[in-house]
């Protein structure tokens, strides 16, 4: 048995971005500023984007997106219920419909076959779910939305890095990013929203700082029309300075972060293939980059002669940390009681739900640590 505890995921933190952010603290400058704009050139950069806009989360971003578009009630959205509960709270408190599309089962990915049945009149919005690294399959989905003329918005929370035909998510249409601590890379808090889009960017940018033309340090630094006006009621959704140089750091290695992460997971995958009872997910083959932001696989419960819950538990008394992305919203105490939709309504999303387990996977892991992950599983199911 492992004798110290390995985390599910763990910040890949340097010495460069502890020395960039103590460098922020004494510049007098610490919240949204010039690192702040420096953040999201490179980022922009590094995605080929045409507009991006750093903000506290990528959840503000999802409640930019809909006020953006002036998602309401008599509105509806089309999503997975495999997915992180923000984006349909968010719906939800807007006023709005959520729709839920099934997701492919061994991908975890909805798709334009499963979305195109659930569009109608009032379908305003789809926001499909970039999985674990991998990336949706966008062509089918940009001509659907663009025949039906519905915008289409990418949650690429897990897809910083990911490619899709050789261009990476962000270059082309809505993304919306984030850098919590567990995803590739992180800035404590942060996401960022990229769009091809120009007037959509800058109503984000105007929404995500009470409405104002321009930020504190436009004004106060730049000299820009200090007596800035409200244009419309805004939020407050900026990142700060502090934030954005971890994020600039981050980036700066985010390339053998996901290199780092494609070799464990490579392991896993050679270790695990013999494991009856493990089911990794699958990998699309169209062309892509995977970002390999989770090593996820599905427990057989019938074989294995457990539950999920309990696999997670054996795991954790022998040192190992697992997570779980996601327990489908549909499933969740509020959601089963306001939408009630019956058992089997979204049969993949709920066979998933009951099985998938995320593996330990982060850049400061070592190989070995793989094997012993393996080890644990076997121990468990033996
Ligand atoms: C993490 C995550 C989010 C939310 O990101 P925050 O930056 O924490 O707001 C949204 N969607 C998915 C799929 C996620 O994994």
């Amino acid at each position: 048995m492992r004798s110290s505890f390995i985390p599910f995921s763990k910040p890949a933190i340097s010495e460069l971005e502890i020395q960039a952010v103590a460098e922020v603290l004494r510049s007098g400058w610490i919240t949204t500023g010039p690192k702040t704009a420096e953040f999201e050139a490179a980022f922009r950069g590094y995605c080929n984007a045409e507009g991006a806009v750093a903000l506290c989360s990528a959840t503000a971003g999802m409640h930019l997106l809909l006020a953006a578009l002036g998602i309401g009630p008599g509105d509806e959205v089309i999503t997975p219920s495999m997915t992180w509960v923000s984006t349909v709270n968010l719906i939800v408190l807007a006023g709005a419909k959520p729709v839920f599309a099934d997701i492919d089962r061994d991908t975890l990915m909805v798709s334009a076959e499963t979305i195109a049945p659930l569009i109608t009149d009032h379908t305003r919005l789809i926001i499909p779910v970039h999985f674990a690294g991998a990336a949706l399959d966008m062509d089918p989905l940009r001509r659907l939305a663009s025949k039906k003329n519905i915008h289409l918005a990418e949650d690429a929370a897990h897809a910083v890095g990911t490619e899709y035909h050789g261009e990476k998510i962000g270059r082309h249409g809505s993304a919306i990013f984030s850098f919590h601590p567990i995803k590739d890379m992180t800035c404590g808090e942060g996401g960022m929203f990229c769009s091809d889009d120009s007037d959509l960017v800058e109503r984000v940018r105007r929404l995500k700082f009470h409405g104002l033309g321009v930020d504190a340090y436009d004004r106060t630094i730049q000299g820009r029309s200090p007596q800035a006006e409200v244009l419309e009621p805004g939020f407050k959704y900026n990142l700060t300075d502090m934030a954005a140089v971890i994020g600039l750091g981050q980036l700066g290695r985010l390339d053998r972060f996901i290199e780092k992460r494609a070799l464990l997971a490579r392991r896993y995958q050679a270790l695990l293939a013999d494991v009856d009872e493990i089911l990794p997910l699958a990998v699309p083959s169209y062309p892509m980059r995977h970002a390999w932001h989770l090593f996820i696989v599905r427990l057989d419960i019938e074989r294995a002669g457990m539950s999920r819950d309990t696999f997670m538990t054996e795991l954790k008394k022998r040192n190992i940390g697992t997570g779980l992305h996601f327990k489908a919203v549909h499933m969740q105490k509020y959601y089963r009681e306001t939408l009630r939709l019956p058992d089997g309504a979204l049969p993949a999303t709920e066979w998933n739900s009951e099985r998938i387990c995320s593996l330990p996977l982060f850049p400061d892991m070592a190989l070995e640590d793989v094997d012993s992950v393996v080890a644990a599983i076997k121990k468990v199911l033996a």
